[in-house]
């Protein structure tokens, strides 16, 4: 793609203009606060405001998966051991079913994975009418005659919630008579904007009913979680490779590879590393007041991310022979990955991409552009909250909306048994002072260049003028968007699947990514696509609007 790589790049606030021109009145006038031009953080550290998780605007083409898909899909998708039951009709759950290509690896013959099932009871007309609990109990004893297994989690979708089905009580009965921990999720679709609210759920639902059950304290001097980790494409198996040549025992991983017994035994760790903020940092915040584990930000993706990771986790355990080791490993990994990245680097630098995904991959894979000296231009989360964006130093200033009070928030109180708090005053100043601090994530836009703009749930309608103006070499987000974005002649990055590549996490992981990016930027492919800006004429949908 000659042409792009002499394109020069468009005034933002134009850009931003040309959005919204077609959007009516009262619709422009909402997402003007949901498109921002960056600027890069004031005296105080403060970026513009962004209106962010919000009800999308009906009518437009969103990125945004429902409630259900943020808990079944993201967190207890991951997780080997806990047979998961969708209650609800057979779409939901074949939605859900494996499309964010979570791997797990079993230890040893006898260890299970549900994984690759799909479990749903199928709900049809008849139990709308009547009523569904009956067909969920016999669904949870069918499926545990046939797995046996120790846990299982039951999921309602959207008509279980119009009609009302009490699939706690449900849960509660068949623990009762299986014997076994079974515990519900109240994530029908709707219930919040996007799938952010599911994730909360889930959270709110593990912690409740999960983790602290088991006191077997794992063995290892250095015991940490990694929170946020979902094992896509093989992530979480590198950071499990790069953790245990350090030396650190990982006690669980929420929810990439995890299992049962790892979230039952996860407050037995002396600190959660954090990677998906948005996803579960309430987790981490739960944690830390019940049995006063500390959270630290952590990031994986990108080489030089993966190292400050490393160093962060070894200094809050301030040995110097930890610290030691970790150096070690780092030296040993980086000149690898620093060759890849040398060797694509004149193909790829000056390149622009585009992340408009989750909730902190769209920051995060910034840094892995920035190693091949791409430059982000415009980037943005779907179902992200402010202080994905600005940070968390909004949280006191962001208003709880009627959406949010619809998603449960636990009273969580220092367990009188368990809580043991990690850091005492002094050990948290001198690590302050040595730039380490707790539960504080500073947002993505304090990473983002001047001008670049950030754009909250982003719609297609916007994705085509982006795509316009500023030519992208290459735009990354979901399968929704994969093939519209494809037909422009620009290739489109899968980062929730990693279509079928990956891992990416980690130093493999990064030298891995370098490779994929180059192959896609630099493929004559998309030469021979004619994108619409350069057809004669390019055709438009014309409508006529009912009003009245
Ligand atoms: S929005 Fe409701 S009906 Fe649609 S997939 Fe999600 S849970 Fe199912």
């Amino acid at each position: 793609m000659e042409a792009a790589k002499t394109h020069a790049l468009p005034d933002p606030e134009a850009v931003k203009q040309a959005m919204l021109e077609k959007f009516p009145a009262k619709v422009a006038k909402k997402r003007a606060k949901q498109i921002v031009v960056n600027r890069a953080p004031d005296a105080a550290g403060r970026v513009p405001e962004i209106h962010a998780n919000a009800r999308t605007s009906p009518g437009v083409i969103t990125q945004r998966g429902c409630t259900y898909a943020g808990c079944k899909g993201v967190i207890l998708g991951p997780v080997r051991d806990i047979l998961t039951i969708t209650h609800g009709p057979v779409g939901c759950g074949f939605y859900s079913w494996l499309t964010r290509r979570n791997q797990t690896r079993t230890q040893g013959p006898d260890d299970v994975n549900y994984m690759p099932y799909a479990l749903m009871t199928d709900m049809q007309e008849e139990d709308i009418v009547f009523g569904g609990e009956k067909k969920l109990r016999q669904a949870v004893r069918e499926a545990y005659e046939t797995f046996r297994p120790q846990a299982i989690a039951l999921c309602a979708t959207c008509p279980v919630g119009l009609i009302g089905d009490d699939i706690h009580a449900v849960a509660r009965e068949m623990k009762e008579e299986l014997g076994i921990n079974v515990f519900a999720f109240s994530c029908e679709g709707y219930k919040g904007v996007s799938q952010s609210a599911g994730h909360h759920i889930a959270n709110n639902q593990v912690f409740k009913h999960v983790v602290g059950l088991d006191d077997t304290t794992p063995e290892g001097e250095y015991r940490i979680n990694i929170l946020g980790e979902y094992n896509i494409g093989g992530d979480a198996f590198e950071i499990e490779r790069l953790l245990e040549k350090c030396g650190i025992t990982l006690v669980a991983s929420f929810s990439g590879n995890a299992t049962y017994e790892q979230f039952a035994r996860a407050h037995t760790a002396d600190l959660n590393a954090i990677m998906c903020h948005r996803s579960i940092n309430y987790m981490g915040d739960m944690m830390e007041k019940k049995f006063g584990v500390p959270w630290i930000k952590v990031n994986f993706i990108g080489a030089q991310a993966t190292a400050k990771s490393l160093r962060r986790i070894a200094q809050y355990f301030e040995d110097p022979e930890l610290l030691a080791r970790v150096e070690q490993v780092i030296a040993e990994e980086l000149p690898e990955v620093e060759r890849a990245a040398a060797e694509v680097r004149p193909r790829t630098a000056g390149k622009r991409a585009m992340l408009f995904v989750g909730g902190s991959r769209a920051h995060h894979y910034q840094e892995l552009f920035r190693e091949l000296g791409m430059e982000t231009v415009a980037a943005g989360y779907e179902f992200g909250h402010r202080d994905d964006y600005e940070g968390r130093a909004v949280l006191p200033s962001v208003k709880v909306d009627a959406d949010s009070r619809n998603i449960e928030e636990l009273e969580v109180e220092p367990d009188p048994a368990r809580f043991r708090p990690r850091t005492g005053p002094e050990k948290a100043a001198r690590l302050g002072a040595g730039g380490l601090s707790f539960a504080e994530y500073q947002g993505m836009m304090a990473e983002m260049a001047e001008k670049t703009l950030v754009i909250d749930d982003i719609s297609h309608h916007e994705t085509e003028v982006l795509l316009k103006k500023y030519r992208p070499h290459i735009f990354c987000a979901g399968i929704k968007e994969k093939y519209a974005v494809q037909k422009w002649g620009i290739p489109l990055k899968q980062l929730h699947s990693y279509d079928y590549g990956g891992p990416y996490a980690g130093f493999r992981g990064a030298a891995n990514f370098y490779r994929d990016i180059d192959r896609m930027v630099n493929s004559r492919v998309w030469t021979y696509v004619t994108p619409p800006w350069e057809a004669e004429e390019a055709p438009e949908a014309k409508a006529v609007y009912a009003c009245g």
